[in-house]
């Protein structure tokens, strides 16, 4: 592609602005970041509590975040957050080690098979299912791998591999299939407390794909990363350091695409580009219930009947976030993860909350429950809300005030029929077919890295 070519992003969240970043280091500089927002970051989002900037949206990464690493070289920033702890409750606020056989000596055989049903997995995921954790979902649904590897020289890597159809099945399938199901113990915690939804409803791709065998191993070890001044201080900081920062509070009106140029009503005035790349959500299932007036490209672009009919098929999680103030004698000593309360039974509830400084009790604590599983009833929002305060008094934390509050478009992902019957090949099919390319959670999974990783994959093979 010519090197002059009008590039126009939108969003400017991780994927648009690390988009921003691989275009400019490929020598492309005529690229404009359009966010309808006043801030950038998208999900990462950081206010200040008490001098101190806590987490609405990502809170951690792992060192496998070869992609937020680029970022922060380019910026010079690195890492430099406070180390993270927890523990574990049940239902009832009692404080358990649900992993340590002296605590639990009638669970010792189950601890046992899980620990061998651990080894199995990782056998099988580098054999049976060799090419499954890199980039993206190219091939899978063919029984191919096709992408860049998740390893320091994240090198380009493609084969056959008829077991990775496998990866389409819900992950408790695919568990059960190959005799380690116990194993979803231990991926539950950073996965469906996490907001990513329930293991019976979720395409094993998705989970395994974030949660790669590695990954999930630092989470057990808490060998995490986290940011002093919040995950948004990552991107604001590259934005600051991009050429052609975000343009803020820019709302696209329409987006014409015909005879080879992509024409961008923003504002009320018309802009001219030759390609555009989406990381915005591509479709939001239920935009007339939303709060905060987001809406999917095809509400917006001229959408054409194929990328109508592929998009159609995204949902998303509905992920509460509260952060709230606790009288100093109610504050949890540190961040608790509540088993009971991940699965769908416990729709609603409590599933994990965090208190982000080991030294301070004036700081808020966020809160997070999943209230949508595919096959229930969706629970409303101020049920959830409600539920999670009442959790919280349960925990013996009560909340004495709560200070902020958000309902994320989260994870935006497809099921497993669709996965199966080839959705992201499709999808990857039309890339460039209209000037426009997708990129954004959607396409590789809903956390930082593996978003900005994409944009990266998407320069390397487009631009
Ligand atoms: C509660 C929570 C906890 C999380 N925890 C972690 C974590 O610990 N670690 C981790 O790695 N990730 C975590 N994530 C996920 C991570 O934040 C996201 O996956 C990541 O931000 C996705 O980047 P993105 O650029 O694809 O999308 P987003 O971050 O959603 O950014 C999209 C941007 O597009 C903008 N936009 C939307 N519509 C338009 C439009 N019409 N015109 C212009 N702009 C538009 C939005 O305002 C936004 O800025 C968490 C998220 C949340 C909410």
């Amino acid at each position: 592609m010519n090197k002059d070519a009008k590039i126009c992003i939108i969003g400017g969240g991780p994927a648009g602005l690390s988009a921003g970043m691989y275009l400019e280091q490929k020598g492309y500089t005529n690229y404009t970041i359009l966010e309808r927002l006043d801030r950038v970051g998208g999900k990462c989002w950081s206010p200040t509590y008490n001098g101190r900037r806590y987490e609405m949206g990502a809170i951690m990464g792992v060192p496998s975040y070869y992609a937020v690493h680029d970022v922060e070289e380019f910026c010079g920033i690195t890492h430099d957050g406070p180390k993270l702890n927890r523990n574990y409750k049940n239902a009832k606020g009692d404080v358990i080690e649900p992993f340590e056989p002296k605590k639990n000596i009638l669970k010792i055989p189950r601890l046992l098979k899980m620990k061998k049903q651990l080894k199995k997995l990782g056998e099988i995921l580098e054999t049976k299912y060799k090419g499954y954790d890199i980039n993206g979902h190219r091939g899978v649904a063919e029984g191919r791998y096709d992408g860049f590897a998740v390893t320091p020289g994240r090198e380009p890597v493609s084969g056959v591999n008829p077991n990775l159809k496998d990866l389409a099945l819900p992950f408790s399938e695919f568990c059960n299939k190959n005799g380690v199901e116990l194993t979803q113990d231990i991926w539950i915690g950073p996965y469906t407390s996490f907001g990513y939804g329930y293991f019976d409803e979720i395409p094993a791709g998705y989970v395994l794909k974030y949660l790669d065998f590695q990954t999930t191993m630092n989470f057990v070890k808490v060998n995490l990363w986290t940011w002093k001044n919040g995950t948004q201080f990552i991107w604001e900081s590259l934005n600051g350091k991009l050429k052609n920062p975000a343009r803020l509070n820019s709302t696209i009106e329409k987006v014409e695409r015909r005879d080879g140029k992509v024409y961008v009503t923003v504002n009320g005035a018309v802009e001219e580009y030759d390609k555009i790349i989406v990381t915005s959500p591509l479709f939001v299932p239920d935009k007339e219930n939303r709060r905060d007036g987001l809406v999917g490209m095809v509400d917006y672009f001229d959408a054409r009947e194929d990328e109508k009919k592929l998009f159609s098929k995204i949902d998303y999680e509905r992920y509460d976030v509260l952060a709230v103030e606790t009288k100093p004698e109610d504050h949890p000593e540190i961040s608790y993860y509540v088993f009971d309360n991940m699965v769908k039974e416990r729709l609603g509830h409590l599933m994990v909350y965090y208190r982000r400084w080991r030294d301070e009790v004036n700081q808020v604590i966020t809160t997070y429950a999943l209230r949508k599983h595919k096959d229930m009833k969706e629970v409303p929002y101020d049920t959830c809300r409600q539920m999670v305060l009442d959790d919280l008094k349960t925990m013996r934390n009560p909340a004495s005030n709560v200070v902020n509050e958000w309902s994320v478009y989260y994870f935006p992902h497809v099921f497993s029929a669709d996965y199966a019957a080839g959705w992201y090949d499709k999808v990857e099919a039309m890339q460039g077919k209209y000037d426009t390319y997708y990129a954004g959670e959607v396409m590789s999974f809903g956390d930082m890295d593996e978003t900005a990783e994409y944009s990266r994959e998407l320069v390397e093979r487009f631009f």
